[in-house]
């Protein structure tokens, strides 16, 4: 089942370019995979990330930033908590950024999200993130066009400038369709335990799709760089979606290459009594 798709590829081919088009990225690819197998598949490659993990956040030198940018419904949350599921809680730092509040909104754009940076040894998640400010304030008008379209450049050096310091920036965008976003939508309408997740003006966003995806393709294409890559995670269906986040992870903890710090001089051979 695993066909000619190994690690790398799979990593390589959700990688975003400077003219990606989201119209060629199809949300429920299954790269050729099967249910069970990627389930499977799943768990070892979580049990890899976990090993990369413990290493990474004892030699506590440099950090990982994991943007997660996504449609409503687009499956953030529940990438969070599988990949949570997987590693040691106390080296993950996850964030959420809602509407700003007015103490934000007296601050430039990237105060809020700076401040929540991930410190050295820690994997930071953010579950939405500066983004929105190229995202939801251009679509909705929030901010004048001459506003907005400069913060690709701030946002490139801002992510350059995290990397130059040491921490290693990913940024996924969870790539869900226009149909399984109305399935899971109706979903939580349906769902007396899912209800709480829908909110009345997610049908107010979901009216405006097509400009939300070319804010999404903009955003992808000005701000993919070395440093700071873009991955389009096929999103429709969740064993895919997890299976491409943790090779993600697993990918780019292996670049870092962490090593356990050197012990102290003078334990060799030492008797704890
Ligand atoms: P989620 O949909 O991620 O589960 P919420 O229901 O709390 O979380 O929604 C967060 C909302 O905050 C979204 O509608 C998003 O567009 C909005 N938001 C995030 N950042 C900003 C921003 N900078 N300006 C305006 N709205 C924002």
């Amino acid at each position: 089942m695993y066909g000619p798709l190994m690690a790398d590829d799979v990593v390589k081919r959700c990688r975003a370019d400077d003219h990606i088009d989201l119209h060629d990225r199809d949300p429920g690819d299954k790269l050729g995979w099967d249910k069970q197998w990627a389930q499977a598949a799943f768990a070892e490659e979580m049990a890899v990330v976990s090993d990369l993990q413990r290493k990474f956040f004892a030699a506590e030198n440099t950090a990982l930033l994991v943007v997660l940018q996504a449609m409503d419904a687009g499956g953030k949350d529940g990438t969070i908590r599988s990949v949570l599921n997987g590693v040691n809680p106390a080296g993950v730092d996850v964030n959420s950024f809602g509407v700003p509040s007015d103490e934000e909104r007296a601050h430039d754009y990237l105060w809020r999200v700076h401040a929540h940076a991930p410190a050295m040894g820690q994997i930071g998640i953010f579950n939405r993130s500066h983004y929105e400010d190229v995202l939801v304030v251009r679509v909705k008008g929030f901010a004048p066009e001459s506003v907005w379209s400069k913060r690709y450049d701030h946002i490139k050096h801002f992510e350059k400038m995290l990397a130059d310091e040491g921490t290693h920036v990913v940024k996924i965008f969870l790539n869900v369709s226009k149909e399984k976003q109305r399935e899971r939508l109706q979903d939580r309408v349906d769902d007396p335990d899912e209800r709480w997740k829908f909110r009345l003006g997610d049908l107010d966003d979901r009216k405006l799709w097509d400009d939300y995806q070319a804010a999404f393709r903009d955003a992808i294409r000005k701000t993919t760089t070395p440093d700071a890559p873009w991955y389009i995670v096929p999103a429709d269906r969740k064993w895919v979606r997890n299976l491409v986040v943790a090779k993600i992870l697993r990918h780019h903890l292996e670049q870092i290459d962490p090593q356990y710090p050197p012990a102290d001089e003078g334990f060799e051979g030492l008797i704890v009594e």
